[in-house]
Formats: structure tokens, C-alpha cells, sequence
């Protein structure tokens, strides 16, 4: 937000935050810095959305993907560019002691979901391990029910970690994964691990005992909603330990729309006419594609008896009443 005085244009709130963060590391065409935050954990606004908090560890992503949704928050901090969302990354400073002052508001059955707007294991969390931070505060806790969700291989590294969690909490990991096509993956989803990277981290997970989803969010007409490129990649999530399947349908407000169009014109010329018809009249697809979506992953999840990522099985902790790596905090 920004506006003029006789000093000129100052920046406030978010903006201002961003402006005066610390650069902390410029890696390739990436620039990180630390940003500080008033809190960790946000309280989600959507009636629909299977979670009530939210955890977001960085802003911006380095991943790049063509339909992210999320752009939008960089426009908060006057970040206009598109690009800046993947070049400038922000990392929020953490700190255990007030993050676990903020857990004492989470009512029973309240789930947590981390990585709801960006992603919490993109190439900074090698550097800055900031979910793993919050994770070794969420394992000593009980009774919580978080999940996260994302599309790198890196979660893998936590495994132990989120097996440990998992004992007093309910705990799931979502796997994203779009297609099983390597090409299409690197051209929709550029910085982001291949396909057979993320479900190499499924097995990982479900080795451990972690109960692991597969989300092949978004699916978008004639690019990857074929029921032959479904069914593969359910097939092989399956194959990998996971217990559920889902897909929605890609939605595109502006922000996205700015990213997507000129990927489409560079590789689905062809789609360009009929995907601006509908996206620019709404962001949402209405009607019938949903339903037939629906439909044929229902199909598709049947057949290789996976659940939906909404059946979640009653919590089974304490798998080890016995287990004390952690003492409780509540
Ligand atoms: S991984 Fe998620 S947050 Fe990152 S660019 Fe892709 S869609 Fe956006």
C-alpha cells in the first residue's frame, strides 16, 4: 500500500516490513531475505477449506509454477512484477518460544495446514530450515492435526521428524503432483522436483507410517485431465504408499492469468482462445467440466482403492503409549 506526503511516497505495513528486510543470500537469480512477523499461524477465511490455520513459512516462491494462485501477496508488499514472486524470497523469522505461546489458541479439532500459499520445502528451506523449525515445535506437542502440503522431495529429509509428530498428533503429508509426464511437469512447474523425485518422497513417507496424499491440483482441460494421465498417476501414487487421491480443477484469477496466458501462447497456442473465453469471465470453471472432473477421478480412485484426502481414517496415536522422545506440552 502506498501513499504520498510532503516526505514522498511511504511505504506501511507489509510493504514497509518487505522494504526494510535484510537481504540475506542472492542465489542464481533468487534474492532471499528475512522478513519479520507479527505471527506464525493464520486463521483461514475459507467456509470450504478443510483446514482452520494456516502456516506459511516464506513469501514467494522459487518453484515458478505457470497457474500459482499466490502471487497476489507479493502485490501486498508492492512487488508488481510477476517475476518477483519467484526472484524475491522471503524468509519469516522464527521464533519457537512465541510460536508456541500461538498454538495455545488452536481449539480441538482444529486443523493446521502449512504451505497453503507457498511452498514450505522450495529451495530456501535447504538454507533456512524454517519448517523444519516449526515441525521439531509441532512433534513435541500432542493432540494437534496438521498437515503439509507440497511438491518437493525435500520433505523426505524430515521423515523421522514427522514419524515422531505422528505419534501424539494427527499428521499428513500432501504430495502435489500434476502429471507423471517429465517434460510437461518442467514446463508447467519449472523450478519445481520431477515427478518421479516427489513420488519417491510418498514412499519415503508411507514407509514411515505416514499417512501420505497424493494431489494432482490443478488439473487443467486438455493439458493434464486426461483419464490416461489420471489413472497413471494414481496408479503410481498407489504403487508409492499413498492413501488418498484427489484433483480440482485449475482456477486463475488475474495475477495467475498475467503468468499463464503467455505460457499458454508459448506452448498450447491452440488452447489460448478458449482459455481466455472462460478464465477471463471467471476465475472458477463452472458447470459441467467439474462434474465430469469429479466423476472420473471417483472412477479413477476406485479402481485403485485410494480414498479421498477428506477420508481421513480416526487418529491412531498414540501408536506407542509408551513413547516419550518428547514430553508433552499439553
Ligand atoms: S509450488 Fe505452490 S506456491 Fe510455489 S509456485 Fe508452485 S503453486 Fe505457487
Amino acid at each position: 500500500m502506498l501513499f504520498e506526503d510532503n516526505s514522498g511516497p511511504r511505504l506501511v505495513g507489509i510493504a514497509r516490513l518487505a522494504a526494510q528486510s535484510e537481504t540475506l543470500e542472492v542465489k542464481r537469480s533468487v534474492e532471499y531475505f528475512e522478513l519479520e512477523t507479527r505471527s506464525f499461524l493464520g486463521r483461514c477465511s475459507g467456509q470450504r477449506m478443510p483446514f482452520v490455520w494456516t502456516v506459511n513459512p516464506y513469501r514467494g516462491c522459487e518453484f515458478g509454477c505457470k497457474y500459482c494462485y499466490a502471487r497476489y501477496a507479493h502485490e501486498f508488499m508492492e512487488l508488481r512484477d510477476p517475476d518477483d514472486f519467484e526472484r524475491k524470497v522471503y524468509a519469516k523469522r522464527f521464533h519457537p518460544a512465541a510460536f508456541r505461546e500461538e498454538l495455545k489458541k488452536i481449539k480441538p479439532g482444529e486443523p493446521i495446514c502449512i504451505g497453503t500459499a507457498t511452498d514450505p520445502y522450495q529451495p530456501a528451506e535447504r538454507r533456512f530450515r524454517i519448517t523444519r523449525h516449526i515441525l521439531e515445535v509441532l512433534a513435541r506437542e500432542s493432540g494437534l492435526d496438521f498437515g503439509i502440503t507440497t511438491k518437493s522431495d525435500l520433505v523426505a529429509r524430515d521423515c523421522e521428524l514427522l514419524a515422531a509428530a505422528a505419534r501424539r498428533n494427527i499428521v499428513g503429508v500432501h504430495l502435489t503432483i500434476t502429471t507423471l509426464d517429465a517434460e510437461l511437469a518442467r514446463a508447467i512447474e519449472p523450478r519445481a522436483p520431477q515427478p518421479d523425485l516427489r513420488l519417491g518422497a510418498v514412499k519415503k513417507l508411507a514407509d514411515a507410517g505416514i499417512r501420505v496424499a497424493v494431489l494432482a491440483h490443478p488439473i487443467m482441460p486438455l493439458i493434464n485431465d486426461s483419464e490416461e494421465s489420471l489413472d497413471a498417476l494414481c496408479k503410481a501414487a498407489a504403487e508409492a504408499g499413498a492413501q488418498a487421491f484427489s484433483a480440482a480443477p485449475v482456477f486463475l484469477k488475474p495475477c495467475a492469468q498475467k503468468v499463464f496466458f503467455p505460457f499458454l501462447e508459448s506452448n498450447f497456442p491452440h488452447l489460448v482462445r478458449r482459455y481466455r473465453e472462460r478464465f477471463e469471465a471467471s476465475p472458477f470453471l463452472r458447470g459441467h467440466y467439474p462434474e465430469m472432473l469429479r466423476e472420473r477421478v471417483h472412477k479413477i480412485r476406485d479402481r485403485h482403492q485410494l480414498r479421498r484426502r477428506e477420508d481421513r481414517p480416526p487418529p491412531e496415536w498414540p501408536i506407542d503409549p509408551q513413547f516419550e522422545l518428547f514430553p508433552a506440552n499439553r
